[in-house]
C-alpha cells in the first residue's frame, strides 16, 4: 500500500488516498472522502512493470 494525494475530479478537494499496487494495470473505484462521489482511479505502470503513478478521473457509465 502506498499513499498518493490526489485531487478529486468532481470537487477538487486534495486527499491522501491508500493506493493497492496489487491491482496495478487496472482501475477501481473509491468514494472521495470530500463529496463522496465515486472517483475511477487508474494504475498506471513503468516500463519494468512497477508502480508509476496514479490518474483519476470521473466514473463513466
Ligand atoms: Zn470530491
Amino acid at each position: 500500500m502506498d499513499e498518493q494525494t490526489i485531487q478529486c475530479p468532481y470537487c477538487g478537494a486534495s486527499f491522501t488516498a491508500l493506493i493497492d499496487w496489487s491491482d496495478a494495470g487496472g482501475s477501481y473505484t473509491q468514494d472521495c472522502e470530500i463529496c463522496c462521489q465515486p472517483i475511477l482511479f487508474r494504475l498506471e505502470l513503468d516500463a519494468l512493470g512497477g508502480p508509476s503513478h496514479v490518474t483519476v478521473d470521473r466514473e463513466q457509465d
